[in-house]
């Protein structure tokens, strides 16, 4: 996709650091990357994509090598048509939906994901949500979202998808105290998580998204939001104007992400300072002791982000903190100044932060640096392997789970491998 092209400048943000902004071409996924992870979550969601031949190539290649039953998500092609055939096109998309609710009885909740091809934005998804909700209801629930690579990056679809649940959710009566955990989240590490808040005394702790797209949390004044995901801006102004106060903390990466993030909510429901450090410190033990298997390979090397998933920041604190890796620029695609501040005091004073992309800027700026590890999408990974960099895939850093203590050592061995790849080809 080409935007145009804009000189770089670097800007103060509330961040007191300066930050190289680049509204240039850029190399990134489109939001319908998202459902490759969220359809394993919410386990009776379906996904229609409603776009082009594109749109489901994307799908099948992004998600093709994870399939093993039948799938929850697929295209609905439209083809070109004028305005005058929208009507048809309503029709079609009620039928394509009767079709598939009649044929997969499981179905508790569809997503209609729009895409970019003209054709598709002509359509209105919301309405035609609204308008196959009332038929459906109250078996299958229909929402709508944008996946549109105009409008959404690769994790933008998550915050989509998730935007569009919360006004569905039920109101929370009186001003009941809960923590809602925002993000997506392996089970595996959302049930670490329940028992660590539990030991903190902090709950009821609930999840958005859920297992069960009836599982929709209740919410009001009294809910505290933690986000573990760092790219849900529009979920949290939508949470927020239900009432809901988020609680300012790191993300939940390596060691001190993970035990920052816990203790947060256990001030906010005033646990005292020595049940905390009791409550964390068995699992501080487990993580640095995986993550000290990984420090030599890691530590003095450097390393370069291109803006792709908005996990660089945490990640670049973790591995620069943690690991003693050493940060060359750190690239996001947007920079979330309330959400991320932080993550961003937690870094060294040398890193250069930049957002957006200027792509041939930062290919530039990435040579000179030369960089022991760069991490960036897939059509930037393969180039820049050929010129002998090492490089690793930020889309692996989404599908994988890498957040709480028993994963910080997982997590290093996701950027110590490519390096102990190269050392072993250079051998
Ligand atoms: Fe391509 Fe747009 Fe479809 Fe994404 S939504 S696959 S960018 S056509």
């Amino acid at each position: 996709m080409s935007l145009a092209a804009a000189e770089p400048a670097a800007v103060a943000g509330c961040v007191t650091r300066p930050v190289l902004r680049e509204r240039g071409q850029h190399e990134v996924f489109c939001g319908l990357t998202g459902i490759v992870w969220l359809h394993r979550k919410i386990q009776d969601a379906f996904f229609l994509v409603v776009g082009s031949r594109t749109c489901a190539h994307l799908l099948q290649s992004a998600a093709g090598v994870m399939i093993f039953a039948e799938p929850r998500f697929a295209t609905a092609i439209i083809d070109e048509r004028d305005l005058a055939g929208l009507a048809d096109c309503n029709d079609e998309l009620d039928r394509v939906v009767a079709r598939l609710i009649e044929r997969r009885p499981d179905i508790r909740m569809l997503f209609l994901v729009g895409s970019c091809p003209s054709e598709v934005i002509k359509l209105d998804l919301s309405r035609a949500a609204q308008r196959l909700s009332r038929r459906f209801m109250p078996k299958v629930r229909v929402l709508s979202y944008s996946g549109s690579g105009i409008e959404t990056t690769f994790t933008q679809g998550e915050d989509a998808c998730l935007a569009s649940l919360v006004p569905e959710m039920p109101a929370e009566p009186g001003t009941a105290r809960s923590l809602l955990v925002v993000g997506a989240l392996a089970e595996v590490v959302e049930d670490q998580m329940i028992r660590h808040f539990a030991a903190l005394g902090v709950g009821p702790v609930r999840f958005l998204p859920g297992r069960r797209a009836a599982e929709l949390p209740a919410i009001g004044p009294g809910t505290r939001i933690l986000l573990a995901q760092p790219f849900l801006g529009d979920t949290l102004r939508a949470l927020e104007s239900r009432g809901a106060k988020r609680i300012a903390a790191p993300f939940p990466l390596g060691v001190e992400g993970t035990s920052a993030w816990l203790r947060a909510a256990a001030v906010e429901w005033g646990c005292p300072e020595a049940r905390i450090a009791e409550a964390l410190a068995a699992g501080e033990a487990r993580g640095r002791a995986a993550l000290a298997r990984h420090r030599e390979a890691l530590a003095g090397k450097s390393i370069f982000f291109f803006p792709d998933s908005q996990l660089e920041i945490p990640l670049a604190r973790f591995l620069s903190r943690e690991l003693g890796m050493q940060l060359t620029e750190v690239g996001t695609p947007y920079l979330h100044r309330e959400i991320m501040a932080e993550e961003v005091a937690l870094l060294p004073d040398s890193v250069r932060l930049s957002e957006g992309q200027d792509v041939d800027r930062q290919l530039d700026r990435c040579r000179a640096a030369a960089p022991d590890l760069t991490v960036c999408g897939l059509g930037l990974a393969n180039p820049l392997e050929a010129e002998g960099m090492a490089t690793k895939w930020s889309i692996e850093l989404v599908f994988t789970p890498i957040q709480g203590y028993e994963q910080a050592g997982d997590l290093a061995g996701l950027f110590a491998r490519p390096l102990d790849r190269r050392a072993r080809l250079e051998l």
